[in-house]
C-alpha cells in the first residue's frame, strides 16, 4: 500500500477513536453533554466522590444505617423516624451529608416510609436498576458516596409523578431555623 493510502487509514482511524469516546462521554452524561435543566443554581454538576472501606464506613455508621446505606437493605415499613414527621427542612445523606430532599417536596404517601416527589437537586442523586426480588426497580443512590437510599416509582403526586421511596435510617434532617 502506497504511503498515501496509509494515511488516510490512520486518519480514518483516528477521528473512529475520537468518535467512540465521545460516545463513551455521553453515556456518562458529563457536564459538557448533560441538559442545561440539570444545572441547578450556577452550582456545578460534578459531585466529588467519597470512597470508603466497609471497614470506616462500619466505624462512622450505626449497624442500622450501615445494613441499608451500604447492604442495600430496606426499613420495616412505619418503622422508621420520618415517614410521618412534618417538620421544615432538608433531608441531608445520612452517611456524607449531601443534602438530597426538601421538606417541601415531602407528601403522606402511606407507605410508612417518608417519601419526596423530586431531590433537592438533580444532581445529588443516581439511579440503578435494581432486579433484585424477582422485579426491576430503580435505585436512588446518594450521588456522593453511593450509598443506598431506597428507590423512585412512577406513581408519585403531581408535579413530577415520581415517588422518591426512601429508608428514613438514610437520611438526617437538618431543620429550618
Ligand atoms: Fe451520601
Amino acid at each position: 500500500m502506497k504511503a498515501k493510502a496509509w494515511k488516510t487509514l490512520l486518519a480514518l482511524a483516528v477521528l473512529a477513536a475520537a468518535a467512540w469516546q465521545g460516545a463513551a462521554a455521553d453515556s456518562r452524561g458529563t457536564a459538557a453533554t448533560r441538559p442545561q435543566g440539570a444545572k441547578v443554581s450556577g452550582k456545578t454538576n460534578t459531585i466529588e466522590k467519597v470512597h470508603k472501606t466497609d471497614e470506616e464506613w462500619k466505624k462512622i455508621l450505626t449497624p442500622e444505617q450501615y445494613k441499608v446505606l451500604r447492604k442495600k437493605g430496606t426499613e420495616p415499613a412505619f418503622t422508621g423516624k420520618y415517614h410521618a414527621n412534618h417538620e421544615k427542612g432538608v433531608y441531608v445523606c445520612a452517611a456524607c451529608g449531601l443534602p438530597l430532599f426538601s421538606s417541601d417536596t415531602k407528601f403522606d404517601s402511606g407507605t410508612g416510609w417518608p417519601s419526596f416527589w423530586k431531590p433537592i437537586d438533580p444532581t445529588h442523586v443516581e439511579t440503578e436498576t435494581d432486579r433484585s426480588f424477582f422485579t426491576t426497580r430503580t435505585e436512588v443512590v446518594c450521588a456522593r458516596c453511593g450509598g443506598h437510599l431506597g428507590h423512585v416509582f412512577p406513581d408519585g403526586p403531581p408535579p413530577t409523578g415520581l415517588r422518591y421511596c426512601m429508608n428514613s435510617v438514610s437520611l438526617e434532617l437538618k431543620k429550618a431555623e
